[in-house]
């Protein structure tokens, strides 16, 4: 008996959305954006400016482009930097710590 390759359900839990990857489904902005309320207005590139979010900024230091969501962050102290996948991973360890 051979099956159907139209009804392999491959695809269909991707309709559902599941708690815990609801964010992974957000934009870059999206997501960026909820976090860091203070971001200003991103140029014609994405990039916006801000507070570096993952240490003790007072002026802003951290950019990040809401397009694809990589981020850099200019101190020199600091230097935190990565993609937005990056982004997500450092914003959770910073949540539970
Ligand atoms: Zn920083």
């Amino acid at each position: 008996m051979t099956r159907s390759l139209l009804h392999v359900p491959r695809y269909t839990h991707k309709l559902g959305i599941d708690a815990d990857e609801s964010d992974s489904e957000l934009s870059p902005a999206d997501y960026i954006v909820a976090r860091l309320p203070e971001l200003g207005e991103a140029n014609a590139e994405g990039w916006a400016k801000t507070c570096c979010p993952f240490h003790d900024d007072h002026s802003p230091s951290f950019t990040v482009n809401l397009d694809t969501g990589y981020f850099l962050c200019f101190s020199s102290n600091c230097g935190v930097h990565g993609d937005f996948k990056r982004f997500k991973v450092l914003w959770n360890q910073k949540e539970q710590s």
